[in-house]
């Protein structure tokens, strides 16, 4: 049930342009047999750039796109002539993406900001004619520079979504449901593990001048056997959210025990998950009598601020949506260093090894082919 609009991967092959040659040029005219050089310059190469644009939400629109190729810059002729230059390819991506070598998977740049951008491949400098080599002692230079070569091979092109939230709970916690009902995003929604194979943003208004993005990530699940950790793939999408909002129903066996689960699942992937802020949301309460609730309540971890709500209900929305944005307002904005946001590559051996799994005993498994 994946949701094919969403693509945050994509591998290209670019090339930039190659710099046109200088000309060797000798002006002839009739009267004057050796009027010198005069041959021009050659035109750069176009570059391959990348362009951040906060209209865009994912790469879709590069996967078919396999090859990016910019203009050659034009060679330089007779009477200084310069040879125009190549058109530079602009490749409009969403704030958030990375870029990186596809050959050594190495980080070259990320783009946070509307309008930035960044050369992907560099065009070749246009060789210069030979009206520049004209010296004291050579006054006839027959030669000219050639143009500079190009720029070419794989790159990835990764997004990771800027949220200023994301949900992290078990299949059918609700965090599609609370999202569809708090935003404008509409994420799929059933009730089978799953539903949610890629991350979706909503933007959520807390009053008239305010809002935030929430990010509805995969479910993880403890455990990586019965194809579980399908989240693995998207978590990234959630580590650089500021705040992440854990859900568990109301109706689980052992909500407290639900949410140490879940954050040991966060930390086995990235220990650095756990210094985020945490809300811990306590959904589907219209499931729970006040009894049970104030019985949930008395066990919940005492470090975390928690709340009760229900989509269905409504009940606590509110609280819930101030309550994000409280903390949001404390905590942003965050500067992010760069060597962080690179994405970790995931071995998926040591991954089902970690709990004990064998891995090659594994029949589904988690989607590793892409890192
Ligand atoms: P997700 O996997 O965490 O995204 O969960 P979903 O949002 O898809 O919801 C899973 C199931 O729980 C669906 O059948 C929903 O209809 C149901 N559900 C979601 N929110 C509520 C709620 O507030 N109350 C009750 N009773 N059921 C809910
Ligand atoms: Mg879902």
């Amino acid at each position: 049930m994946a949701d094919n609009n969403f693509i945050d991967y994509v591998k290209i092959y670019v090339r930039s342009g190659k710099g046109g040659a200088g000309s060797a040029h000798l002006k002839r005219e009739k009267y004057r047999p050796k009027a010198g050089p005069d041959g021009g310059d050659g035109g750069k190469g176009g570059s391959v750039i990348v362009k951040g644009n906060k209209q865009f939400w994912t790469l879709l629109h590069l996967k078919y796109q396999k090859h990016i190729f910019a203009e050659d810059g034009v060679a330089g002729m007779r009477d200084m002539w310069h040879g125009s230059d190549g058109k530079d390819v602009i490749i409009e991506v969403p704030l958030g993406t990375v870029a990186r070598d596809g050959e050594t998977g190495e980080f070259l740049f990320e783009i946070t900001t509307d309008g930035e951008e960044q050369i992907l491949a560099k065009g070749g400098r246009g060789g210069l004619g030979n009206v520049h080599f004209k010296s004291a002692t050579n006054q006839t230079p027959r030669f000219a520079q050639p143009g500079e070569e190009c720029e070419e091979g794989w790159k990835i092109l990764e997004l990771k979504v800027l949220a200023d939230i994301g949900l992290v709970g078990f299949p059918n916690a609700g965090k599609s449901t609370l999202l569809s009902s708090i935003s404008a995003a509409r994420p799929k929604i059933a009730d089978y593990p799953f539903t949610t194979l890629v991350p979706h943003l909503g933007m959520v208004s807390v009053d008239n001048k305010h809002s935030f993005v929430m990010a509805d990530i995969p479910g993880i699940i403890e455990g990586a056997s019965e194809g579980k950790g399908l989240g693995l793939r998207f978590l990234r999408h959630i580590e650089r959210n500021p705040l992440l909002l854990f859900l568990v129903p109301a109706d689980s066996d052992d909500v407290a025990r639900d949410y140490q689960i879940l954050l040991d699942e966060l930390g086995k992937y990235n220990p650095e998950l756990l210094d985020k802020h945490r809300i811990l949301a306590v959904s589907k309460c219209d499931l729970a009598d006040e009894e049970i609730k104030a019985d949930i309540e008395k066990k919940l971890p005492k470090d975390v601020p928690h709340f009760f709500f229900s989509s269905y209900s409504k009940e606590g929305i509110k609280q819930l949506v101030y309550g994000i944005w409280e903390l949001l307002e404390k905590e942003q904005p965050q500067e992010l260093p760069q060597e962080k946001v690179a994405p970790r590559v995931i071995d998926a051996k040591e991954y089902y090894e970690s709990f004990g799994k064998n891995f090659e005993n594994e029949t589904t498994r988690p989607n590793f082919e892409e890192k």
